[in-house]
């Protein structure tokens, strides 16, 4: 018979999935001797069996009065008997903690005949009615499903009537009238009568507790959170205490170590002659934890104790909650408790160096994206800051600058030194130079996968996106709230990619210590110590991580510049050098000639050009990456990215025509432009197509690396060019541009007297490139997955579309938890890569394979990279110690 009820002395902290967060960690202070109220857990299996049948499951009946049984006998009490009734909770608790998620009830177990036992027996008649009268209250919201406000109204109604503030200034008499009030809410609200039954108000609580899992705000929770959605929760059925038996009692919460700093020390609240919720509901105002000392010393010198043996115990930062009963200390939660970015990495410094944990446990509890909130500059925790709206946190970081409403603005204004921040309804491709030029990014549009996110985080810029309350105008040049703030172009604004939050005006930064170590500048002197054990923590795990990782972290730069901060962050090269940028601005047009070209001469005439360009962008590149791979990609992007736009081409030779002058060269120009033009350019003439029906484009590439990497050689460095060729289906075009490459390569060689071999590769980002690996590898060194391209055209979808159309309904059904641009598809797109790279192999044993694309600097990606045995993943510069930290724990 399958056990789905397990007393507290049953379980311990590792049983999370069967009895919740809360029920195991009950179970694990009931053994290690700490006084935990009795009780019992209903497993998680009961839950998933009831939610999947809507019915408890057989035997689940007989199983909890079997333990209420026993609870009744150690307690000497029976639930609800009016002389003496026991009481419980009915508490959920999931194995991830959902803090305020679900339901929970307190003082199961009265009604109108027990609740004059339970004044009896404690000799205070106002302790029993304000019991009770919370338990209808809670039982009538969760239980019965009515609206907190009717009870609140009551509640306030009667404080008014006796012109008290706060509940505890309430007496006997009144509870008991507030009682009458409530029920009186539940007949009118549910027409049937508080329920007086013990056994059926537990019963009915469990089966809330169940349904509380499937909220409306559990489920966009455990989205966010992606936490699974069928896991379900625990109940835990416990003894109560009460903490609102007068002043000698109360209830509190407490931390080991400050949550949100990492300080050791004291931490928490205290309220006295208070139950359950009332800390957190701010009913009143709490005390510090250290004034428990002053109001009882024994209990607080108890507590201390405590605290110290769960966190030596945990070995870890733990948060607890507590009740004291006319001066008897009870525990009533514990777990490892949440924190911020800084205090993670601190606390696990400040663990490892008490001998509690070792680097590797230490590594394991900090995050690559905790570590991406370190690296941004922040807003200054005491500025004074009053936001007018707030959207998505979509990159982190604090950015203040003037509003620009469009992309040459904000480049205009940047070049004259200005801050600026682009405000936007949505970005698209258009407005990434005014992306680069701008401190942060603002958009009323879009989610966390949107254009805007996905292109400033990939860039390290600040970025809040989807802040629906803005009404951005940028005909008028303005955005409003709808309280009527207005913001026209040039005020300054703040924006915090970390709260999502919009302010006006100013907002004093501070920039980031920890960015500044990471690229081996040393500590001002005047930082304070808990800056200075945040950025030592860091700098330990830093170490540690690229001690045991196996992966290989390279950069995606375009740009010397790039090159060398990829360098200084700890890129062990360039996994990805794109040089689409290199042939547009002011050589644009000469790549169009060439394009366009009739004869042999023009286009020579074009490549000649160029060539000494190019040398020059690779040979600056290589240099500062001396002695480590450079992977280039040779031009990818579509062909009509660098001829005339159609449309302003039309129109011209249209007035033209319009006003009898006719212009012969841009007629045929149009013409040949038409022909050109392609519906789905992204599917059409691009990478390696263009590369082999334009002739002498490739090859000029090639010439150029292989000139510029003679050039280093000459100059006694250690120059290591990787050819890459992008967007290969078939092994046929590979070999091709092989064939050609080598020749290249060759003359260059015979040219300058040295001997000159780069490997050549290619990038896999089509099914098909992925389903033939076995073939491609015969002409491949390399395989780089281009996992943002192989994702769009796995899903068959174009990323630059899907945002604002059906994702936010895929995400809402659950088709995934996530943004396959997010993270890696690992059952679809994940798969592919795993096939190639394992067939690849297959071909040729030492086949290097590489990822680059978001993919390559977003954690969960890492570890399945790390897990299909990968060589290494390439992000950008700024994202290279997160991929260091993450590859160092995904080895562990
Ligand atoms: P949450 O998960 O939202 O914190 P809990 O189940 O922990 O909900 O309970 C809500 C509040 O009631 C907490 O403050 C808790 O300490 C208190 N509480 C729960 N069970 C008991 C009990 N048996 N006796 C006294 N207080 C309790
Ligand atoms: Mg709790
Ligand atoms: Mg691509």
């Amino acid at each position: 018979m399958q056990q789905y009820v397990f007393d507290f002395s049953q379980g311990s902290k590792d049983d999370r999935d069967l009895l919740g967060g809360k029920g195991a960690n009950l179970a694990e202070m009931t053994s290690l001797g700490l006084p935990v109220p009795p009780g019992f857990t209903i497993s998680t299996e009961a839950c998933r069996a009831y939610l999947a049948t809507g019915s408890e499951p057989d035997g689940l009946a007989d199983e909890v009065e079997r333990n209420l049984a026993d609870l009744e006998m150690r307690m000497g009490k029976r639930l609800g008997d009016p002389s003496d009734p026991l009481l419980v909770s009915v508490r959920s608790g999931a194995k991830f903690s959902m803090p305020g998620m679900m339901d929970t009830v307190l003082n199961v177990g009265l009604t109108d005949s027990s609740v004059s036992g339970l004044a009896g027996k404690a000799g205070d008649e106002r302790f029993a009615w304000d019991s009770y009268r919370r338990l209808i209250q809670m039982f009538g919201n969760t239980v019965l499903g009515i609206d907190a406000e009717h009870f609140d109204k009551a509640m306030d109604a009667v404080k008014r009537d006796r012109g008290v503030e706060a509940d505890v200034d309430l007496d006997a008499a009144d509870l008991r009238g507030l009682v009458d009030e409530f029920k009186a809410v539940v007949r009118r609200e549910c027409d049937e009568e508080f329920p007086q039954e013990p056994r059926r108000q537990l019963d009915l609580a469990i089966r809330a507790v169940f349904d509380s899992w499937n909220t409306e705000r559990a489920r966009i929770y455990r989205r966010q959170e992606r936490i699974a959605d069928d896991l379900g929760t625990a109940v835990n059925i416990v003894a109560m205490v009460f903490g609102n038996l007068g002043p000698d009692s109360g209830t509190g919460v407490a931390f080991t170590r400050d949550p949100a700093t990492g300080e050791q020390g004291i931490y928490g609240d205290y309220l006295p002659n208070a139950q359950g919720e009332d800390v957190v509901a701010g009913i009143r105002n709490t005390l510090p934890l250290a004034d428990l000392e002053r109001l009882d010393k024994t209990s607080y010198d108890q507590l201390l104790g405590f605290m110290e043996t769960l966190e030596r115990h945990y070995r870890d930062l733990c948060d607890i909650e507590f009740t004291i009963e006319r001066g008897k200390l009870w525990m009533l939660q514990t777990r490892v408790g949440k924190r911020t970015a800084a205090a993670a990495f601190r606390i696990a410094g400040q663990l490892v160096d008490e001998g509690l944990i070792d680097e590797d446990e230490a590594l394991s509890r900090v995050t690559g994206a905790q570590l991406a909130q370190l690296m941004f500059p922040q807003f200054d925790p005491a500025a004074e800051r009053t936001p007018i709206a707030r959207g998505m946190a979509a990159s982190p970081g604090a950015a203040v600058g003037r509003a620009a409403f469009d992309s040459a603005t904000a480049v205009a204004w940047a070049d004259a030194g200005e801050d600026v921040i682009l405000v936007r309804r949505e970005t698209n491709p258009d407005d990434l130079r005014g992306m680069v030029a701008s401190r942060g990014v603002l958009t009323s549009r879009g989610g966390k996968t949107s254009h805007a996110a996905v292109v400033a985080r990939g860039m390290g810029r600040t970025c809040v996106v989807g802040v629906e309350a803005l009404r951005v105008d940028p005909r008028a040049r303005e955005f409003a709230t709808p309280d009527g703030v207005r913001v026209a172009e040039g005020d300054v604004i703040s924006i915090d990619g970390g709260t999502g939050e919009v302010i006006v005006g100013e907002v004093a930064v501070v920039p980031s210590a920890v960015s500044d170590a990471l690229g081996g500048e040393p500590l001002p002197d005047d930082v304070d110590d808990a800056r200075r054990q945040v950025v030592d923590a860091v700098l330990r795990f830093m170490r540690h991580a690229d001690e045991r990782r196996r992966l290989g972290v390279r950069a995606n730069a375009d740009t010397g510049e790039d090159a060398r901060r990829a360098r200084t962050l700890g890129a062990g090269g360039i996994g990805l050098c794109r040089t689409e940028h290199m042939f547009l601005g002011s050589r644009r047009k000469v790549v169009e000639r060439i394009i366009l070209a009739r004869t042999d001469e023009q286009r020579e005439a074009g490549l000649d050009e160029l060539r000494p360009l190019q040398r020059a962008d690779f040979a600056e590149i290589l240099e500062a990456m001396d002695g480590l791979p450079v992977t280039i990609r040779l031009l990818d992007p579509p062909l009509h990215e660098f001829l005339p736009d159609l449309t302003d081409l039309s129109v011209k030779v249209a007035v033209a025509e319009a006003t009898g002058q006719r212009d012969h060269e841009s007629a045929d120009l149009l013409a040949e432009v038409q022909r050109l033009h392609e519906q789905n350019p992204m599917l059409g003439m691009r990478g390696v197509r263009l590369g082999l029906v334009v002739p002498g484009l490739f090859q000029l590439q090639v010439r150029a690396i292989a000139e510029a990497a003679a050039e280093l050689r000459g100059r006694r460095l250690d120059p290591r060019p990787q050819i890459m060729v992008p967007l290969v289906a078939a092994v046929q075009e590979l070999e091709a541009i092989r064939d050609m490459a080598e020749s290249t390569v060759a003359e260059v060689a015979a040219e300058t007297g040295l001997e000159l071999r780069f490997p050549i590769g290619t990038m896999i980002e089509l099914p098909r490139a992925a389903m033939t690996a076995h073939q491609i590898a015969q002409a491949a060194e390399f395989f780089s997955f281009g996992t943002n391209d192989l994702t769009q055209t796995t899903w068959g979808f174009s990323r630059d579309d899907v945002e604002a159309t059906f994702f936010p309904a895929y995400l809402e059904r659950g088709v995934f938890g996530v943004s396959p641009f997010e993270s890696i598809d690992a059952e679809g797109v994940g798969r592919l890569v795993s096939i190639a790279a394992w067939e690849g192999k297959e071909t040729r044993q030492d086949l290097e394979l590489g990822v680059c694309g978001e993919h390559g600097g977003d954690p969960d990606s890492i570890h399945f990279f790390e897990s299909i045995k990968l060589d290494y993943v390439s992000c950008s510069p700024f994202r290279v110690p997160v991929a260091r930290l993450e590859a160092g724990r995904a080895a562990l």
